[in-house]
């Protein structure tokens, strides 16, 4: 089984993608990699989606990456007495610490970091942004406001406070728990929700322990200030638009998203574009024409997945949104102004042998007709690299790491292989040949590319590049080694 695009798919499961059955399909439409939403559901509901999917993975032999989305910091008010209150633009309104319900007045907002670090005229934006105050004065305990934009408050709808940098640790107690109930239970990535600073991705990667990667999500603008630090400490990003249309004006989201997307390819690390892709397919079996421009736009700007959210874990059409976003990227990669940007849009500086290796695999896939790339991969830099410089042919990434096969499933253009341990270069060549041929990538008359490092099993060393025939007796004769 073989993909026929380069551009990823993550899609998040819940109610309406839990049965075998419905992952099975999804995976079967186009799904590489699979969400579990840690703001929804129980353990043991991940427990089961995350057993199915590796049944699935067992049944396929194609490694597929499980990405567990923690919380992170979000802050909500308390309830109120009556459910809910009207607010107008101009009424007046307090924040306090006080666990009495609220009411027309006032209710309470269970954070004193947010008192803390609030001042005069800081905003506050209640339920997805659609209420917005502003602050009159403030004390520990307490915030007193005037809305500026009306709208219905009620039980537990979640704040932002966009403007300041709040004194919140990265990780509540439960993100604590999840993210080790994840680890123990065995997923690939973690993805970090409000992210804020580099600290705060270290700080998961410390509880983390390797046992999964690290993905923040960018949805405060003090993320986006402090991108190139947080870029830095991750292993990926996720342009996590819904909260970040929240907290800045919508229309700087476009801009912001072409800029992290180019970055995080330039440091060869996988970026995910999410949020309302195909938002009218919750409901509608057909998407809208905007949202195909939307998909198709995080395709052409060259981002390494796309990602459905509740299309796909609560919606009435899970598959027909996998389908979509699968013949979007088709058409879009088929098109010759795709290359045409893509090329145009390559900006890494290179400084290591690896990088040297990887662009002339590049242009040995622009000079002449080799089917593939096959990259052995130990720790999974060198098929990153690879990716980064965006191939006009596939690439294999084989590695004998399960854990790195798995993770690169969420990286453009990758099709992830578990090899065997190897010590020659001869075995790779005769592996990444097979694999070629047995995955439909090359039959015996073509040529591909093989790269590795020598010795194996060293991260980091990659320095061979060989052009080899796929005819198995060639090798043979060429290199009796
Ligand atoms: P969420 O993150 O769906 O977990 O809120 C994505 C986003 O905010 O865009
Ligand atoms: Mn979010």
């Amino acid at each position: 089984m073989r993909r026929h695009r380069n551009v990823k798919i993550v899609a998040t499961l819940g109610p309406a993608s839990s049965t075998k059955e419905m992952i099975r399909q999804l995976f079967d439409a186009g799904a590489d990699v699979f969400r579990l939403n840690m703001s929804h559901g129980s353990h043991d509901d991940h427990r089961a989606r995350h057993a199915i999917i590796r049944e699935i993975e067992a049944e396929t032999g194609r490694p597929i990456a499980i990405l567990a989305d923690l919380q992170g910091p979000k802050l909500r008010v308390g309830p109120f007495a009556d459910g809910a209150h009207d607010l107008t633009a101009g009424d007046k309104f307090r924040f306090d610490l006080d666990d009495a319900k609220g009411d027309a007045n006032r209710v309470q907002l269970p954070h004193p970091e947010i008192f803390a670090a609030l001042e005069a005229g800081s905003e506050l934006l209640v339920n997805d942004g659609k209420i917005r105050l502003t602050v009159d004065s403030c004390g520990k305990d307490f915030a007193d406001c005037t809305v500026t934009v009306g709208g219905t408050i009620s039980d537990r709808k979640g704040v932002n406070v966009p403007d300041v940098v709040l004194p919140l640790a990265a990780l509540s107690d439960k993100d604590r728990g999840d993210l080790e109930f994840a680890c123990e239970m065995g997923v690939d990535w973690l993805a970090l929700s409000f992210v804020q600073r580099a600290a705060d991705v270290e700080e998961a990667k410390a509880l983390a322990k390797g046992r999964a990667a690290v993905l923040s999500k960018i949805e405060k603008p003090a993320a986006v200030r402090a991108f190139d630090e947080i870029l830095h400490a991750s292993d990926g990003i996720m342009v996590a638009r819904g909260d970040l249309g929240v907290e800045l004006p919508v229309h700087s989201v476009p801009p912001i998203q072409k800029r992290l997307v180019r970055q995080c390819r330039a440091a060869a690390k996988p970026v995910i574009v999410a949020t309302q892709m195909l938002e009218s397919m919750i409901e509608s079996p057909m998407p809208t024409r905007a949202e195909v421009s939307d998909v198709a736009n995080a395709i052409y700007e060259g981002a390494d997945a796309v990602m459905l959210s509740a299309e796909s874990a609560a919606g009435d059409y899970p598959v027909e949104a996998v389908t979509t976003m699968d013949s979007v990227a088709r058409s879009v990669e088929a098109d010759a102004n795709y290359r045409a940007i893509i090329e145009a849009s390559r900006k890494a500086k290179l400084h290591s042998v690896a990088d040297a290796i990887v662009t002339a695999a590049r242009e040995i896939a622009e000079t002449t007709d080799i089917a593939a790339i096959c990259a052995f991969t130990q720790s999974g830099t060198t098929a990153s690299l690879v990716a980064r410089e965006r191939p006009r042919v596939p690439i294999l990434a084989l590695s004998s790491e399960v854990g790195v096969a798995r993770r690169l499933s969420l990286t453009w253009g990758t099709h992830c292989i578990i090899s065997p341990r190897l010590t020659r270069f001869k075995e790779a060549v005769v592996n990444g040949t097979r694999a070629a041929r047995d995955f439909g990538f090359a039959d015996e008359t073509r040529q591909v590319v093989v790269m590795a490092g020598v010795p194996f099993n060293v991260p980091g060393t990659t320095n061979i590049l060989r052009i080899a025939p796929c005819d198995e007796r060639l090798i043979y004769a060429s290199d009796p080694e």
